[in-house]
């Protein structure tokens, strides 16, 4: 019978803008790993919650979405997609409606617990030798034992800068308002912004894509060599 060995977890969190989905996803693809946004799956339940019309401030109607919460993600990092049942949402769960839903939809205690579990059961089931999983406590609830956590930060400025390159659909201004209120609520459930004990800070204000996908890289290199010599 084959070995299943379990593997190896590179566990990132950080703010919006920090460069976060954009680096894991591509230290996922340059060591072979998978990767796992786990803000998808907060992001698709409240693109069901919000086409559901059920009230996203009603935290019993919104975890009873989740006994029939279909969905999936792709785990490949060149083949990206999230689905609710058959519908494909991987564009629709970045839409500024569903931004400003999603932490209402994140705070409720039911959803949290069983978004845990589901990032857990397919971290530990990807058919290759290790995951990138990013997020918001991916380092302190979903994989505390992981062998390499980071926190990935940036300041406040230029977070903002980022997420108003990106979006382009609305002012500078809305985008700033937006993000900041989104941090707020976001931080009152999990603390982002500072790294718990153990977990490496990696503060990309000063680097660019590229120089920030090679600082996480070498401390994934740095943990991972440091571990298999313990
Ligand atoms: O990472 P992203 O900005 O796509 O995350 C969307 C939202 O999902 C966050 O604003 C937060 O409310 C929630 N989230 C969370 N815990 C995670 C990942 C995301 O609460 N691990």
């Amino acid at each position: 019978m084959a070995r299943h060995t379990l593997p190896t977890v590179v566990a990132i969190d950080g703010p919006a803008g920090s460069g976060k989905s954009s680096v894991s996803r591509a230290a996922a693809r340059r060591l072979g790993f998978a990767y796992l946004d786990t803000g998808a799956a907060y992001r698709a339940l409240a693109w069901t919650v919000l086409d559901r019309q059920v009230d996203t401030e009603n935290a019993d109607a919104v975890a009873a979405v989740l006994k029939d919460f279909d969905y999936s993600i792709g785990t490949d990092p060149d083949e990206y997609f999230v689905l609710v049942g058959e519908t494909d949402v991987t564009e629709a769960i970045r839409s500024p409606e569903v931004s400003a839903a999603v932490s209402a939809v994140a705070r409720v205690p039911e959803v949290r617990t069983h978004l845990t579990e589901l990032f857990q059961s397919l971290a530990a089931n990807v058919d290759r030798p290790g995951v990138v999983v990013e997020g918001r406590d991916i380092t302190t609830v979903v994989a505390p034992d992981a062998e390499v956590r980071i926190l990935l930060t940036a300041s406040e400025e230029a977070r903002m800068t980022r997420r108003s390159a990106e979006i382009t659909t609305q002012s500078a201004e809305t985008v700033a308002d937006q993000l900041r209120s989104r941090d707020r609520a976001d931080s009152q459930v999990v603390d982002f912004m500072s790294a718990a004990d153990g977990v490496t800070t990696v503060d990309s204000t000063h680097l660019d894509l590229e120089q920030t996908i090679t600082a996480v890289i070498d401390v994934i290199n740095t943990r991972t060599a440091r571990a298999s010599h313990d």
